[in-house]
């Protein structure tokens, strides 16, 4: 589906309920109640969209990419928090006091209980659970815990405002506004439900293997996956999978990774792990032959159908991961196009895949630029940061502004090295990104 429909469609579904509403034909209120309703009922469609745009669903974060998606959800999670929580105050009637020129208190603001105590509610849960959302890293809750708290914590205020809509609101009981709440709020549940049941039950279908576990670096390691008694998944170098290892399918357990393979080197998933936190520090005892689980392709992070005359990937640390799938396809392609890789670490000992590196230098010609910001006294190459004066000195010249740019690694190192480029005159869609970590 292109970028634009996904975006139309949200658009569509977002403003969808204010349609039924003015179709309704009830007589028309004070401009405020007006506005209140529409603001309620344009935040009840956003969370409910909320759902689908949890990065999971390939159709839409293979589209426009992981964070891009990730970005939108945050973005409309603070659109309909602020919405939601304004409009209680904008209504100008008065609670359940029937007024004297409307009899038939169509013009009036009336709440049974389920609308008042179900409002109430979910108007003190929704801040309390984006602030704990934004929150994430700082509450030291495990990662899953968080993650399941999310998604059960969403439906469950989303079905608070359902009631509350249904009860409360003055357009949301009228049947066509109702189905729509339900058919939304369906898709929502089963969007969760197909996360978390539905496809680690077809994954128990597609087992994979470790075939391979090395260390390669300073708390980094090598994992490599084969299927077992099937072909493997259909990937474009730069894309990413969640994996399980070692856990069952239906399980909690599954982090995203970035594969470093090539789809042409053959259908293992080679993976490229720095250790950081409860699964990532398992992984040098994970005995070979461990079973593990697949869900991907996911992602854009992809060279395809973006042109570029030349290819820059700029990486800091783990983000080497995703360049390594890259650059090898190109080398497997013969893609003539000059290739420069920019790999930042702090210190010597934090860099991995030393043999891709001099591999590529010497069957590529990739300009493989290293740069330590802790360097040893005998070191070749540059020293400091990733930053704008290097990325000036390395991609200059008027040709470059034709690259295209791939960037991956510390969110500081990739907001200073976008600025730089923007500034030396490259186009913003040719510079593509990935982040390592989502609030
Ligand atoms: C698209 C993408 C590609 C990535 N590629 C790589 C890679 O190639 N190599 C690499 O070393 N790291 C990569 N990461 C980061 C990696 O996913 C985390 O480091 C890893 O999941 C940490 O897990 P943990 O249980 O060891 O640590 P935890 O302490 O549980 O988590 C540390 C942080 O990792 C993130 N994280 C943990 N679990 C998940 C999850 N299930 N989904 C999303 N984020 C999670 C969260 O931000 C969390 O705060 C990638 C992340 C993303 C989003």
């Amino acid at each position: 589906m292109p970028a634009f429909v996904l975006i139309l469609t949200y658009v569509v579904l977002a403003l969808a309920p204010l349609a039924l509403a003015a179709a309704s034909g009830r007589p028309p209120r004070p401009v405020m109640d007006e506005i209140a309703s529409a603001m309620a009922m344009v935040a009840f469609a956003i969370l409910l969209v909320e759902f689908v745009l949890s990065g999971r669903f390939r159709s839409i974060s293979g589209r426009v990419g992981l964070d891009v998606t990730m970005r939108f959800h945050q973005l409309f999670a603070r659109t309909a928090l602020a919405l939601a929580l304004v409009h209680p105050f904008l209504y100008t009637l008065p609670f359940a006091r029937p007024l004297p020129f409307d009899p038939t208190r169509q013009l009036t603001l009336t709440f049974a209980a389920e609308g008042l105590v179900t409002g109430v509610l979910a108007f003190v849960l929704l801040p309390a659970f984006v602030l704990l959302s934004i929150a994430r890293d700082r509450i030291g809750w495990r990662y899953e815990t968080w993650r399941l708290a999310h998604g059960l914590g969403a439906l469950v205020i989303a079905l608070l405002v359902l009631i509350h809509a249904r009860h409360a609101g003055r357009y949301s009981a009228d049947p066509l506004l109702s189905g729509l709440w339900a058919v939304l709020t369906a898709i929502a549940a089963l969007s969760l439900l197909h996360v978390y049941a539905v496809k680690p039950l077809l994954a128990l279908r597609r087992p994979w293997r470790v075939t391979g576990l090395r260390k390669l670096a300073e708390r980094t390691w090598e994992v490599v996956l084969s299927p077992s008694g099937h072909d493997g998944i259909a990937y474009k170098a730069g894309q990413f999978a969640w994996i399980r290892i070692g856990a069952p399918a239906v399980s909690l357990r599954e982090n995203p990774f970035s594969i470093a393979s090539a789809p042409g080197e053959g259908r293992d998933l080679r993976f490229v792990i720095k250790e950081l936190g409860d699964f990532t520090a398992t992984l040098s005892g994970i005995p070979l032959g461990t079973t593990a689980y697949v869900d991907g392709p996911h992602g854009n992070l992809v060279l395809e159908g973006r042109g570029g005359t030349g290819i820059a990937c700029i990486a800091g640390g783990v983000g080497i991961a995703p360049m390594l799938g890259l650059l090898r396809q190109l080398e497997l392609d013969a893609d003539p196009r000059p290739t420069v890789l920019v790999y930042g670490n702090r210190h010597a000992g934090q860099i991995a895949c030393t043999e891709d590196l001099a591999r590529l230098r010497r069957q590529h010609r990739t300009q493989v630029v290293q740069v330590l910001l802790e360097p040893p006294d005998d070191w070749q190459g540059e020293r400091g940061m990733v930053d704008a004066a290097l990325i000036a000195r390395l991609f200059a010249e008027p040709r470059h502004r034709d690259w295209l740019y791939v960037l991956c690694g510390p969110p500081a190192m990739m907001e200073t090295v976008e600025a730089a480029l923007l500034g030396l005159g490259v186009a913003p869609r040719r510079i593509i990104s990935e982040r390592f970590q989502h609030d």
